[in-house]
């Protein structure tokens, strides 16, 4: 039978079938892993091949192939990467301009890390009813900044309701993650659209404090509309993408576009002459901010991530 993993406890995992059906199932002992060193041969989100053994229980046979994932190292000290989730239809990054302010460059750096794994994203500006005067100009320049190159920006305000039955119909049918720092009102989005659900959005800070290092496991929560929200305690992010320096500048749409006129082919777009990104930039084709962004990313220490 085919299905469907909802959530994973380290050795059982429950699938949900095409009609509709939970099973509690073990891995056959050894499955397809397409070549990622992971500590979980299967994550939420992954298509399984499985056969029924009893009543509610099975065997998972196979993983279909998936479309994107997202992974994070397993611990600091770790070269095993843990896969968090698989088969994401789209992600939503909830960001506030103010209370508190969500800084241009982690948008930049999540939506690099989201290009990185092919997960298309909407960025969702929280606490409208909030913003005044410059803040009102600033909500302009992200849609002047954001929707050219490809990512839908949509105003909201949980407090006031305003564009939430938007954005329902935005997560209805499909398998979305919602991502954010602490405090942007991941929990208080989900308590508004759907107060039924229980989601660990809010469990991060508590985690954090207890110091543990378990690993936590995300889980898909099932919509009352159909679709899924991927519940993942802790991720406001992506975490850290390995990036190769000569390839970051691919995870920025627009920059990519324009170095295919760079001089150099090698172009890395920081200092070299006749670099059509740069150009682009200083006739305000590329935005300002986004370069920058890119220029800090390029300054990291990468290895770290690897
Ligand atoms: P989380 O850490 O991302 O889960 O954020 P919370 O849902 O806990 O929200 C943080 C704070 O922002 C809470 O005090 C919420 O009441 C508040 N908040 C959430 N949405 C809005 C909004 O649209 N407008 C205003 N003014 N406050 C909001
Ligand atoms: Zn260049």
């Amino acid at each position: 039978m085919e299905g469907l993993i909802l959530k994973s406890t380290g050795s059982w995992y429950t699938v949900k079938s095409d009609n509709d059906s939970i099973y509690n199932c073990k891995i056959k002992g050894k499955l397809r892993t397409f070549d990622i060193k992971s500590t979980n041969p299967v994550a939420v989100g992954d298509r399984v091949e499985f056969d029924v053994q009893q009543a509610d229980t099975g065997v998972i046979t196979d993983i279909l192939e998936r479309k994107n994932y997202i992974i994070r190292k397993a611990s600091n000290l770790s070269k095993q990467s843990h896969i968090i989730a698989a088969n994401i239809d789209e992600a939503f990054l909830l960001v506030t301009l103010a209370f508190p302010e969500t800084s241009l460059e982690f948008i930049d750096r999540f939506l690099a890390a989201a290009e990185a794994y092919r997960v298309p994203v909407t960025i969702l500006i929280n606490k409208i009813d909030l913003y005044k005067d410059t803040l009102r100009d600033l909500i302009k320049e992200m849609h002047a900044i954001y929707e050219p190159i490809g990512y839908p920006v949509l105003e909201i305000s949980v407090l006031e309701g305003t564009n939430m039955e938007m954005l329902r119909a935005k997560f209805q049918g499909k398998v979305n993650l919602l991502s954010g720092n602490s405090g942007v009102g991941k929990s208080s989005l989900i308590n508004y659209l759907y107060p039924q659900l229980q989601l660990r959005t809010n469990d991060i800070s508590n985690y954090h404090f207890k110091g543990k290092h378990t690993t936590t496991f995300a889980e898909m929560v099932e919509l009352p509309e159909g679709g899924y929200i991927i519940d993942t305690p802790g991720i406001k992010g992506f975490g850290m993408v390995y990036m190769e320096k000569n390839e970051i500048y691919h995870f920025f749409p627009e920059i990519f576009k324009y170095a295919t006129n760079c001089q150099y082919n090698n172009c890395l777009h920081l200092d070299e002459p006749k670099c059509a990104v740069k150009e682009a930039v200083k006739n305000n084709q590329i935005s300002e901010s986004r370069y920058i962004s890119y220029t800090h990313i390029m300054s990291d220490d990468n290895e770290k991530y690897r």
